[in-house]
C-alpha cells in the first residue's frame, strides 16, 4: 500500500522523527469550506508555507506540485490551482500545507529490501533533494548503500559510515544519527517495503527535519497494523481494483479474453499457464480466496462482467475447505442476477463436487471435473469464431 506524504509523516512523527508542522485538506474542504481551512492554517503559525500536492508519485516539485509562499493569504489560491494539476497521470485530490523550514543542506536517506541478499539496505547521499538515480549515475562515490542484517539491525558502525559521507559534526551529527535510527525503527516496525526521505534537511541552525516522505507498506503485513487500513485511499485505485479490494478479492486486469475465477493464487497461476498452453489469453487474475462463500463468488462474477474485453468465463475451483456446491450456487446466482449470456465453463473438483456438477449441468452449463478439457473448451469458446 502506497502512502501519501502526509500519512508517512504522521507515522514518522509518531516514531519521534522531526517533521515540519502541517495540515492536510481534501478537495471539498479547499473548494467549499475555505473558512475552516483558514482556521486550521492559522494554527500553523509559520513564516513561510510549503503547499504540496498529495499524489502517489515523486518529482512533484518539478511538476508544479510544490510551491512556497511567505504570505498566508496565498496558500488557498495556490492549493486551488494545484487541484487542477495532473502529476504523472494522477489527479491531485488532496493538499498538504507545511510550515517551511530553512533548508541549508538536503540529504537523501532510504531504507528498502534487498531481496537478492535477503537483507534490508540503507542508502544515503549528501546530495539529496534531486533525483537520486541521477546522482548514482554521475557521482556514484556520493551515494552509499549498506546491507543491514535484519536480526542485528542498524548499528553505530553503519551510522559512522553514513555520516562519513556528510559534512556534519558535533550536535548536528548526533541529531542526524538519532533521526536515521528512528527512521530505521519506523521502517521495521511498520513492516514497510520502502521508506525514502528526500530531502532529509539540516537547517541553518543545525536542526534535522524529514521534509518529504515516501512510504510503501507491505500489504501482507497489514493484518498486524489494522490502524493503517484507514490510510488506504480507495478512490485512488483503479475502479475495478478498488471494488475487488472492498469485496475481499484479489484481482488483476490482464489483456486477454478469458476471465478466470479461481480459488488460490497458485491455482490461478496454473490456470493462466494452461490457458496459454491451449492458445488462449487470460483477461484477468481473480482469486476468490480460500473459503469462498456463494455471495463472494457472485460478487466476483459481477466484477468480471465489468470488463468488456471478456469473451468467455472460466471458473476453476479446487474444493478443499471450499465447498464446490457453495461455489456452484454462487455461479448460478450470478447467472440469474447479471443475466449472463457469455460462454461459461466451470471446472470443479473436491468437496461436494458430485452435487455441484449435477446442479450446474441441470441448468445446462458446461461443468467438468478435469482441468485440461475444461480449459480447452473455454479457449475454444472465447475464440473469434467460437461457441
Ligand atoms: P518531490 O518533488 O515530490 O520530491 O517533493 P519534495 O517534498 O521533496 O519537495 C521538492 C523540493 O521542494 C525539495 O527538494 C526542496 O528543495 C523544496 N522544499 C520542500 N519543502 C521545503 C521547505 O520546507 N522549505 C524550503 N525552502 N524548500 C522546501
Ligand atoms: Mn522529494
Amino acid at each position: 500500500m502506497k502512502l501519501y506524504e502526509y500519512q508517512a509523516k504522521e507515522i514518522l512523527r509518531a516514531h519521534g522523527v522531526a517533521v515540519p508542522d502541517g495540515i492536510a485538506a481534501d478537495r471539498n474542504e479547499i473548494l467549499n469550506e475555505p473558512d475552516a481551512f483558514h482556521e486550521r492554517l492559522k494554527q500553523l503559525n509559520a513564516s513561510a508555507y510549503v503547499v504540496k500536492a498529495q499524489v502517489h508519485a515523486g518529482g512533484r516539485g518539478k511538476a508544479g506540485g510544490v510551491k512556497i509562499t511567505r504570505n498566508q493569504e496565498d496558500v488557498l489560491p495556490l492549493a486551488r490551482a494545484m487541484l487542477d494539476l495532473t502529476i504523472k497521470g494522477l489527479p491531485v485530490r488532496r493538499i498538504y500545507v507545511e510550515a517551511a523550514v530553512d533548508l541549508a543542506h538536503e540529504i537523501y536517506v532510504s531504507f528498502l529490501f534487498d531481496r537478492e541478499k535477503s537483507t534490508y539496505s540503507v542508502m544515503c547521499s549528501g546530495r539529496g533533494g534531486v533525483d537520486i538515480e541521477e546522482v548514482a549515475r554521475s557521482n556514484p562515490e556520493d551515494v552509499v548503500r549498506i546491507s543491514l542484517d535484519p536480526f542485528t539491525g542498524l548499528k553505530p558502525f553503519h551510522l559512522r559510515e553514513i555520516l562519513s559521507l556528510l559534512p556534519h559534526s558535533g550536535e548536528t551529527a548526533r541529531a542526524l544519527s538519532a533521526t536515521i535510527l528512528r527512521l530505521y525503527a519506523a521502517f521495521v516496525e511498520t513492516d514497510a517495503e520502502l521508506l525514502e526521505i528526500n530531502p532529509l534537511v539540516v537547517t541553518g541552525d543545525g536542526k534535522v527535519f524529514a521534509c518529504d516522505g515516501k512510504m510503501l507498506l507491505d500489504d501482507n503485513a497489514l493484518f498486524r497494523h489494522r490502524d493503517f487500513l484507514d490510510f488506504e485511499d480507495l478512490g485512488a485505485l483503479d475502479p475495478m481494483e478498488s471494488a475487488a479490494r472492498e469485496a475481499g478479492l484479489s484481482y488483476v486486469k490482464l489483456d486477454g479474453q478469458i476471465a478466470c475465477l479461481v480459488n488460490g493464487a497458485g491455482l490461478a497461476m496454473a490456470t493462466m499457464d494452461v490457458i496459454r498452453h491451449f492458445g488462449g489469453h487470460p483477461a484477468n487474475f481473480l482469486d476468490i480466496g480460500g473459503s469462498a462463500k456463494a455471495s463472494v463468488v457472485e460478487n466476483a462474477m459481477g466484477l468480471i462482467l465489468e470488463d468488456k474485453a471478456v469473451k468467455a468465463i472460466f471458473v476453476n475451483i479446487f474444493g478443499g475447505i471450499v465447498r464446490t456446491d457453495e461455489v456452484a450456487r454462487g455461479v448460478l446466482a450470478a447467472v440469474d442476477r447479471f443475466e449472463i449470456t457469455l460462454p461459461l465453463v466451470i471446472r470443479l473438483v473436491g468437496t461436494n463436487d458430485r452435487e455441484a456438477l449435477a446442479m450446474l449441468r441441470e441448468r445446462g452449463f458446461d461443468a467438468l471435473n478435469e482441468m485440461n478439457p475444461a480449459v480447452e473448451k473455454a479457449v475454444h469458446m472465447a475464440a473469434p469464431s467460437g461457441g
